[in-house]
């Protein structure tokens, strides 16, 4: 279940189904990715489905997702309606973030990340997080036809032209053997009061983020 925290002073958002490692999404309160005392990586989103391990590099162009294998760097991923994805690996112990829009999700990438990942899916605790949901979202026949392929059952996915992103994710991850998977309820166009919406702000530059540091 998600949840509403503070960080520092700041109003962030987790799930109790990941305590641990520091993974939470913040909000239109403005956070200070140096509270966290690491190195901050992220990469240029592009709305590929690129996934990329952290290593030395600073810069990850054309990236849409991040593995984090060390625990000296902290990651973390932009959005405005977009779904963010969070992923660990409890035997592993190493984790990612991706970025699904509707371009990521058509190319799934959640599952792509796993398997970058060389996770087995029963190890994965995945967190999807808020996102411009099934209320919200319409879409034109050809996307709703791409992100419908990508999954064998399509069952309470969308309302007319309106598609659950979150759900497709959620989906994809299950078709592949993932069952711990927390969604979150908000939408954030209509939760635009603590979250940015791409749609709902004409456009907007501002960002919140997905943030992991393991
Ligand atoms: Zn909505």
């Amino acid at each position: 279940m998600f949840y509403f925290d503070n960080f520092g002073e700041k109003k962030i958002l987790r799930s109790d189904l990941l305590q641990e490692p520091n993974a939470f999404f913040t909000t239109r309160d403005e956070f200070d990715l140096a509270v966290l005392g690491s190195r901050v990586i992220s990469p240029n989103q592009t709305h590929s489905s690129n996934v990329e391990i952290v290593d030395k590099r600073i810069e990850y162009p054309n990236t849409d997702g991040l593995i984090l294998t060390n625990q000296n760097d902290a990651v973390f991923l932009r959005f405005a309606d977009c779904t963010p994805l969070i992923f660990y690996d409890t035997k592993k112990k190493i984790g990612a973030v991706s970025h699904a829009g509707w371009r990521g999700t058509a190319a799934k990438i959640g599952p792509k990340t796993i398997e970058k990942m060389e996770s087995n899916p029963r190890d994965i605790i995945a967190l999807i997080g808020p996102a411009i949901s099934v209320c919200c979202y319409e879409v034109g026949e050809d996307v709703k036809e791409k992100l419908l392929d990508t999954v064998k059952s399509k069952d309470g996915l969308y309302n007319g032209m309106n598609v659950d992103l979150k759900l497709i994710n959620a989906r994809q991850l299950e078709e592949i053997g993932v069952n711990k998977i927390d969604i979150c309820p908000y939408c954030t166009s209509c939760n635009n009061d603590f979250f940015y919406s791409y749609r709902k702000e004409n456009g907007t530059r501002n960002r919140h983020l997905a943030v992991l540091k393991l």
